[in-house]
């Protein structure tokens, strides 16, 4: 199931603080929900394998989606609600996955191990911190109940967080929730 937020013009006009077009014409993005979110605000992770160098993003990403939103994301080893690895899968084409973000019951996730994040160190090892941290803090997305918003090519006032790809959100330095990401979220929670 989808939901489909519209924002207003007026909206528009506050969040995104410079439009590209003096008529107000830029398009804002509008959050997608998978129909699936935990049945309370505190959700808990579980650290798997993982780098030294992804300890900093992964704190940073879940310490945003905590300060920004009424979702709490908190470390609990070792039962959780989702896992998070950082490793080398190779070239398969994915920086990052949420396997399981789009499967529930009754639109609950389960209690336990709903969603395993993997980090492809593959491509991200090469990323900077805060890049890592984009990655990171989008699978989170996916883990809270966030789908895709925005297409590939889009002018950056409309690249948030859940845009499917990193190039834009890397090119637009989009690395932290914008306030569409922030509306999906506090929707489900
Ligand atoms: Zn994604």
């Amino acid at each position: 199931m989808k939901r489909l937020k519209i924002m207003t013009a007026a909206t528009v006009l506050i969040v995104s603080g410079a439009l590209v077009s003096p008529l107000g014409t830029t398009t804002a993005e509008a959050y997608n929900l998978f129909g699936c979110r935990h049945n309370t605000v505190n959700v808990t992770y579980s650290l798997g394998a993982t780098a030294t160098a992804y300890n900093s993003p992964l704190s940073s990403a879940t310490a945003n989606w905590t300060n920004t939103t009424d979702a709490n994301l908190s470390q609990t080893p070792p039962a959780a609600r989702i896992s998070f690895v950082a490793a080398n899968y190779g070239n398969v084409g994915w920086s990052g996955i949420a396997s399981g973000s789009s499967t529930c019951s009754g639109e609950i996730y389960a209690t336990s191990s709903a969603v395993g994040i993997q980090i492809n160190r593959y491509y991200t090892d090469a990323y900077t911190a805060t890049q890592k941290q984009g990655v990171i803090g989008h699978e989170f997305g996916h883990a809270l109940g966030l789908a895709h918003t925005g297409a590939t090519s889009t002018p950056c006032a409309s690249v948030v967080l859940m845009n499917p790809s990193d190039g834009p959100r890397n090119s637009c330095v989009v690395y932290t929730t914008r306030a569409d990401d922030r509306n999906g979220v506090n929707a489900l929670y």
